[in-house]
């Protein structure tokens, strides 16, 4: 009988060696041979075991959507562009302190925050500071910390690693901050049935950011030194609505990148990317951006409440005072559907364009009616 390949090998050939890794950290901190170098994924040494929970958690292989949609969320808030929706709102922090801080309205550091102090989570999994060399995750158990590893660096950090490597303890509840492609693979580790394997059950709260590509650190790191800058000179990142640049902030101001230079350094694997606000998380956070009073909104975010677990949250955070909301208008979320379902079709187009079948969506499955919606107009 033909040998079962190994996972590692299956995730080398169908996920690496065709630049579908998007950097998330899923496959790392498990075992000794895989890791993180800069923003790639490197393998150090060969392993045969067939079924290996890198492979069963990367989000770049085959998963079965419907399922971990019915298993992780109501049904009736279901929606196509955007994935469930239970809420949704314009909201940000109160504390002016924390906003400073943040990349918008400092909604998700508020968010982990309360959950922490309140003890919904004895942890939380951010990214490292934009100072840091290495794009990492860190586990934090401090809320008065966590505004440290607040705003957003546009690279990949792989922090669901630090998942896998934080410690196990009786009872122990973490929370992590993820990208959409982070989420999904959260969500297999929430809902793997693997023997011997029940950390996933430690994951009390996801929060997702929405995500609209990250940069490649090497490129990214040569277009900086095209500006005389590096990536340790950052204090800030941002795209400012309607303006097509990326905004550097350093400590002798902003330094504006045209938006045509910044996309040559887009990670491949964004490419074929069809989730922009993080579908698999219990809730989703976002800019404020719709209409034309975006510049007004800056300091806002778009939240998307999609669990009970994050249905619970904002609303304790509204009774506490936590966070402050405003008028929540149709067309906000309108444009938002309308901008994801953009993403989708755009991503499916590369896919098809890449495998050379419409049969062959790479990690997605033709037979999802999510997918099969976009893949039609
Ligand atoms: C790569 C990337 C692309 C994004 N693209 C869009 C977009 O197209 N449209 C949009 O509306 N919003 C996008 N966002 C989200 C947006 O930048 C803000 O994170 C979001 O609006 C929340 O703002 P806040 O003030 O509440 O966050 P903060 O309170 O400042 O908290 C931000 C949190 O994100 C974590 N974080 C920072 N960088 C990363 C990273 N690379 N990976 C994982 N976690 C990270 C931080 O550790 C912190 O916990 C993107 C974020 C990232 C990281
Ligand atoms: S996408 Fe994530 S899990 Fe998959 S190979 Fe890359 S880092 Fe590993
Ligand atoms: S665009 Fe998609 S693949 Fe790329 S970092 Fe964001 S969620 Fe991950």
């Amino acid at each position: 009988m033909r040998k079962k390949r190994s996972s590692q090998s299956r995730l080398k050939k169908d996920v690496l060696e065709q630049s579908l890794c998007t950097g998330c950290g899923a496959c790392v901190g498990l075992c000794p041979y895989q890791m993180v170098y800069k923003d790639r994924t490197v393998q150090l040494f060969d392993c045969d075991l067939p079924d290996g929970r890198c492979r069963a958690f990367c989000p770049r292989t085959p998963s079965d959507l419907p399922l971990l949609r019915e298993s992780l969320f109501d049904a009736l808030d279901a929606t196509d562009e955007i994935g469930p929706v239970k809420e949704f709102w314009i909201a940000r922090a109160k504390d002016a302190g924390l906003r400073a801080r943040s990349q918008h309205g400092g909604t998700v550091t508020a968010l982990l925050r309360l959950a922490m102090s309140e003890g919904w989570i004895d942890a939380a999994i951010v990214s490292g500071r934009l100072s840091e060399r290495e794009p990492e995750g860190r586990l934090i158990d401090d809320a008065g910390a966590l505004a440290d590893y607040a705003r957003s660096r546009f690279w990949a950090a792989p922090t669901v690693a630090a998942f896998h490597r934080a410690p196990e303890g009786e009872g122990r509840r973490i929370g992590v901050v993820a990208t959409p492609c982070q989420a999904l693979a959260l969500a297999k580790i929430r809902t793997a049935k693997i023997d011997g394997y029940d950390k996933g059950k430690t994951l009390s709260l996801v929060i997702g950011l929405f995500c609209g590509w990250t940069l490649a650190l090497e490129p990214f790191q040569n277009l900086l030194e095209t500006y005389q800058l590096s990536a340790a000179n950052l204090t800030g990142m941002d795209i400012p609505a309607g303006k097509n640049i990326l905004e550097l902030h350093t400590a002798e101001g902003p330094v504006n990148v045209p938006m045509a230079e910044v996309d040559a350094c887009v990670r491949e694997a964004c490419r074929y990317c069809v989730d922009s606000t993080a579908e698999f998380a219990d809730l989703s956070v976002g800019a404020a951006r719709y209409g034309r009073n975006s510049g007004e909104m800056q300091n806002w975010n778009q939240v998307i409440v999609r669990s009970e677990t994050g249905k619970k949250l904002v609303s304790l955070a509204r009774s506490r005072g936590i966070l402050e909301f405003r008028e929540t208008p149709q067309e906000a979320l309108h444009e938002l559907k309308n901008a994801a379902a953009e993403k989708k079709k755009k991503a499916l187009a590369r896919i098809i364009a890449k495998s050379r079948s419409p049969q062959n969506l790479l990690y997605l499955n033709p037979g999802d009616t999510v997918v099969k919606k976009y893949l039609k107009t």
